[in-house]
């Protein structure tokens, strides 16, 4: 495909932000598929997104290692093996610097710059795009791949400024690395980064002392090497495991159970949930044991109760134990690990609910509860992200008519399909609002072809704009919230609702009737629900 920037009448045909899975393959796609100008953004220093940032110890996906990449290059997926069954963070950002290497990403790169403005211009239908560093270009096509669980939340406890030791957010790790040996540590948080946090700064600290709001179920996640032979395995079928995996719900590479917990005797349901257990993998537990875990309330107390149980079981201090059960519903991102509660049996680790005695403040000492004073050296806040929305709202972005995204998501953040905007033309969006919910990069791909694909329909057929019409979003919005308000996931307060961030409006951020079904939609509806040249057609 030609070149369509050609006569200057803008900078680039697109811009993309972000350097995370779903950048780096929206610019491979469109400056290496289809020939497209491309100037590409991140605010870090280099490629991996998440994987850039998140540097902390422990850090590793929870996504099996076979299901966590690209895979739309064959060759790329046979070419790069992987150790273990799951990814720690610096061989993840390997296979990053190997992608960028391989399809010369980087060059359409500008890194260590944060886009701080985005405005449509409805005389010309470009987007012209601002930088921190003072520049503005204009193109016709925005991709914004600014990540979901990208932009950090850091509670703002009083006195955070007078703490005398270091204190760091898990995601903002420093490249050169922490030296907590020695060293008196508290962790306040204990979602997926804290359990990872906590179970490897244990051994190297002096005494780690834990801040948990929630207790939360956990289940081994099964690490092990993997074995040649094996990886062998994968790398010949891999065609028929992606396959799979896009046209699952979860794309975790598992057949989701459609068995009702009720159909199994007691005995059945013990050893299913065993074998599970002894299995790893916090999405199989949840959705390979039985088909009702998350919409049918005595299935979840089943599931439930049988990880309360082994966590009395592993944590020796009753005490401890009782403090580590979790009461309300099984209905998170289910969390898996490699030795969460086995860590609180350490002499040199104490846990306080802060649910019971709540942050008071942050001292020159340490962190202060409604119980007394923890005197320590170093704080890690692993207290997760602005989830969905978080970077789309620190931008200031206009759509027609100056429309403010903000304004426009003040009580919650929509897109249709995740992926765009009406008001906001040409603007498409990787993990926007009510996206799939899912292992991400099978979404990201399907979203970033899906988008490519748009892309070359407008160049092919000589169309300027495209945007969603009111009544699709509106009706994708409704489908999203019946959905998540059919599972129990609806009824516990988490990120995935955004009830983490205080003040945030708690909206139904994710599409969650699986990949397999969003794509089928997106092949379905065609272009039927979007308005091309919206301008050129009210003036017919
Ligand atoms: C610790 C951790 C573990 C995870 N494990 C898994 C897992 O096992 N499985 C799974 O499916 N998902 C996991 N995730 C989610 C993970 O974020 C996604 O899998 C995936 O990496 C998202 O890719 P992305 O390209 O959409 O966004 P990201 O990788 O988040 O990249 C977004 C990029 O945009 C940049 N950016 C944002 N705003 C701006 C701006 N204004 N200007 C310039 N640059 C900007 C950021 O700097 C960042 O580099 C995990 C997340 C975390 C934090």
């Amino acid at each position: 495909m030609e070149q369509i920037n050609k006569g200057k009448e803008m900078d680039f045909d697109a811009v993309v932000i972000g350097a995370g899975f779903g950048g780096l393959y929206s610019v491979h796609k469109l400056r290496n598929e289809l020939g497209l100008s491309v100037q590409a953004y991140d605010k870090g220093s280099d490629v991996g997104g998440t994987w850039y940032w998140n540097r902390y110890p422990g850090a590793m996906s929870d996504t099996e290692s076979y299901l966590y990449r690209f895979s739309f290059d064959k060759e790329l997926l046979k070419e790069w093996s992987w150790k273990e069954s799951y990814l720690m963070q610096p061989e993840i950002l390997e296979y990053f610097n190997h992608v960028a290497d391989r399809y010369d990403l980087r060059r359409s790169y500008q890194f260590d710059t944060k886009i701080t403005a985005t405005r449509f211009d409805e005389g010309t239908n470009l987007w012209h795009v601002t930088t921190d560093k003072g520049e503005t270009v204009t193109a016709r096509y925005l991709i914004t791949g600014l990540g979901l669980l990208s932009a950090t939340n850091v509670p703002n406890f009083k006195g955070r400024d007078t703490f005398k030791g270091e204190q760091y957010h898990t995601a903002a790790w420093p490249k050169e690395g922490i030296d907590l040996k020695g060293k008196r540590v508290g962790v306040i948080g204990t979602g997926s980064t804290g359990v990872q946090v906590i179970i490897h700064t244990a051994p190297e600290v002096e005494h780690l002392t834990v801040f948990q709001r929630t207790a939360q179920y956990s289940v081994p996640a099964g690490k092990r090497p993997q074995s040649e032979e094996e990886l062998n395995e994968i790398k010949a079928n891999f065609g028929a495991i992606w396959e799979q995996a896009k046209n699952s719900a979860v794309a975790y590479g598992i057949e989701e159970s459609t068995r009702p917990l009720a159909s199994a005797s007691k005995e059945e349901q013990e050893r299913i949930f065993e074998e599970a257990w002894n299995k790893g993998n916090g999405f199989r537990f949840m959705f390979e044991t039985f088909g009702d875990i998350t919409t049918d309330y005595e299935a979840n107390e089943a599931a439930a109760n049988f990880i309360r149980n082994k966590i009395k079981s592993i944590v020796k201090d009753p005490e401890t134990a009782r403090k580590l059960c979790p009461t309300g519903l099984y209905a998170k991102r289910p969390l898996c690990d490699i030795g969460y509660y086995e860590t609180f049996n350490r002499d040199n680790v104490s846990l306080v609910d802060v649910k019971a005695n709540p942050i008071v403040e942050i001292t020159p000492k340490g962190i202060r509860t409604t119980d007394g004073e923890y005197e320590l050296d170093v704080i890690i806040y692993a207290t997760g992200f602005d989830a969905v929305d978080g970077n789309y709202t620190k931008i200031d972005m206009r759509g027609r008519g100056g429309v403010r995204m903000r304004e426009k998501w003040a009580d919650g953040p929509t897109g249709y399909l995740g992926m765009t905007n009406t008001d906001f033309p040409n603007l498409f969006m990787i993990l926007g609002p009510n996206g799939p919910f899912t292992n991400l990069p099978p979404s990201i791909e399907t979203q970033v072809e899906w988008i490519a694909d748009t892309i070359k329909h407008l160049v092919d057929n000589n169309l300027t704009t495209i945007e969603p019409t009111i009544e699709a979003e509106e009706e994708w919005v409704e489908t999203c919230r019946n959905i998540a308000n059919q599972t129990l996931f609806a009824k516990e307060d988490s990120w995935i609702f955004g009830a983490n961030i205080p003040g945030k409006k708690q909206s139904v951020m994710f599409y969650m009737g699986g990949l397999g079904n969003y794509r089928k939609i997106l092949k379905e509806i065609g272009y039927s629900n979007f308005i091309f040249d919206r301008e050129l057609a009210n003036v017919e």
